[in-house]
């Protein structure tokens, strides 16, 4: 999956530390990431270092902002910069990080993605309108004005894989250009416990009663800032489908039989595998 990058390993622990030479620049224009494909390698990406652009950009040892540190590497948020200043660099969607090599590289490009967006969403207090300020200690922004503190936005959402013996529930998106199959997902409300957006997604998408939830695994996906928690659960009483037509296009029990053998970085492709070869 996505996250599963050993054997490097993702320091998420927030100990800024300055920039040198070898610091990796992760630099963002809308859902875009500067990055170049490896020469040998088209597949396999690099991203720029500081001392490519130490004599272009003026200030820029300055002006940064400490992301992560994966292995030794140390990873930095600047500005949006003109492309043209890199040749051989561009501001490439974000997708392409869905199948890019080496893992540990994509991982780093879509979860600085995720801080990027966040970063520039707090620029300024939602409660009094000053400008907000990077905590130094943790990774958080304050207001100095009226003390106003903000942490990373994650967004808990589940998977579902809803079971009836040797099948699964298997839904398609609606008015998505995403077409293979899918689980029953959703985004957690305020005022409710895991176990009941389980209940409730599987009850508004498909009109389905679920017993006997099992939590599976999670998943960080930084495309829409959430955390993903995979859920088995079986199906209680009637398997009737009644679709919401407004998040699904279809939705219907396969066998392991019928199900296509697909990998991807996500948990939803994982547990749809796992239910297969079960
Ligand atoms: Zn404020």
């Amino acid at each position: 999956m996505l996250q599963d990058i050993q054997p490097h390993v993702y320091h998420n622990e927030y100990k800024p530390a300055a920039p040198d030479g070898e610091g990796i620049i992760l630099a963002y224009k809308e859902r875009k990431v500067l990055l170049r494909s490896e020469a040998e390698d088209s597949t396999r990406i690099l991203y720029p270092q500081f001392k490519e652009l130490a004599d272009k950009i003026p200030g820029i040892y300055e002006n940064y902002t400490y992301l992560f540190t994966i292995d030794e590497c140390h990873y930095y948020l600047i500005p949006e910069f003109d492309e043209a200043l890199l040749p051989g660099y561009s501001y490439t969607e974000i997708s392409r990080l869905r199948t890019a090599l080496p893992m540990y590289r994509a991982f780093a490009g879509v979860t600085g993605l995720q801080l990027h967006n966040w970063y520039d969403d707090r620029r300024y207090c939602g409660h009094c309108g000053h400008p907000m300020k990077h905590g130094e200690k943790e990774r958080m922004m304050y207001c100095e004005s009226c003390n106003n503190i903000e942490y990373p936005k994650i967004c808990p959402a589940v998977i579902v894989g809803v079971t009836n013996g040797n099948r699964l529930l298997v839904s398609k998106y609606a008015g998505r250009e995403y077409k293979r199959y899918a689980l029953i997902a959703g985004f957690n409300e305020i005022g409710e416990s895991i176990e009941d957006t389980v209940r409730r997604e599987v009850m508004e998408e498909v009109g389905l009663h679920v017993k006997n939830i099992r939590f599976y695994k999670s998943q960080p996906w930084p495309f829409s800032d959430t955390l993903l928690m995979g859920f088995w659960c079986e199906l209680d009483g009637d398997d009737t489908i009644t679709l919401d037509e407004n998040e699904l296009s279809m939705a219907a029990w396969v066998t392991k039989e019928e199900l296509p053998a697909e990998t991807d970085i996500s948990l939803t492709r994982e547990m749809i595998n796992v239910f297969r070869l079960s």
